[in-house]
């Protein structure tokens, strides 16, 4: 077994396997590296609408 490049989350600082990160943003925006627990809270929040009520 090779050893598995770590990569660090831009959200939380964790570091994860390179195949545990997802690429999240836009070609405009740019792209963040992040673990799968904040790419799904980045979706979550993203889909979410936002209410101030
Ligand atoms: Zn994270």
């Amino acid at each position: 077994m090779s050893k598995a490049r770590k990569i660090r989350c831009e959200a939380c600082g964790k570091r994860v396997t390179s195949h545990e990160v997802v690429s999240f943003g836009d070609a405009v925006g740019g792209y963040r590296d992040l673990c799968g627990q904040c790419f799904n809270a980045e979706v979550a929040r993203l889909s979410r609408p936002v209410r101030n009520t």
